[in-house]
């Protein structure tokens, strides 16, 4: 569990939870605050210090997913889509080797229960971040376009949620749908790219030394 501690916040969103912290941690992490660095595409820790809200499991979720970053097959039909975010502490920190165990419907809203399609976990690298290939899910009667995710913390509770697409003209309608679950999308050439960062509620590190 040294790993979650062994890294310095390196994001600007990070100032505010260095306000909170003692001088000598925020000396550190103004120089770091110093570095240039390109603004994340999600808006920062700062707004985004809420738990992630939970979500129910629905029917389809599987234990034992394999691990892998890219949920994509030949000849799966589909949007592609790249989602990209870190997994973060209440306070911003991001958590190294978090569990995140990806399970979706097919482009026409099937869920594969016999076998491991569009199923799938990783862990967050060392900044906490994580990074998942898949299609744009199909819709199912009685819900809007959605991801279901487990992300666990090392030795933590598994927080159990669903992200949303924006301006999906079912949102609205479905309701369970929340709007802090919502992901940002956007076109690139040749891909949409989505981004969500994840909060959960973590007890702090203990004090170095
Ligand atoms: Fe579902």
């Amino acid at each position: 569990m040294t790993r979650d501690r062994a890294w310095w916040p390196p994001r600007r969103e990070f100032l505010g939870a260095a306000l909170a912290l003692p001088s000598a941690v925020v000396l550190a992490g103004s120089q770091a605050l110093a570095q240039p660095r390109t603004l994340a595409a999600t808006p920062s820790c700062v707004d985004k210090g809420a738990p992630t809200p939970p979500q129910t499991a629905g029917p389809f979720y599987k234990p034992r997913s394999p691990r892998r970053t890219s949920l994509l097959e030949p000849s799966m039909g589909g949007t592609r889509i790249v989602l990209t975010g870190s997994v973060l502490a209440t306070d911003c920190r991001p958590i190294a080797g978090a569990l995140l165990d990806f399970w979706q419907a097919d482009d026409r809203g099937a869920y594969d229960n016999t076998g491991f399609r569009l199923r799938g976990h990783q862990f967050t690298d060392e900044q906490g971040r994580y990074r998942l290939e898949t299609i744009i899910p199909g819709l199912y009667p009685g819900r809007t376009r959605h991801l279901h995710v487990r992300v666990q913390a090392p030795n933590q509770p598994a927080l159990t949620t669903q992200l949303y697409f924006p301006g999906e003209p079912g949102n609205q309608g479905d309701g369970i749908f929340r709007p802090e679950l919502v992901m940002a999308v956007r076109d690139e050439p040749g891909a949409k790219v989505g981004a969500f960062d994840f909060v959960l509620s973590v007890p702090a590190p203990k004090p170095a030394g």
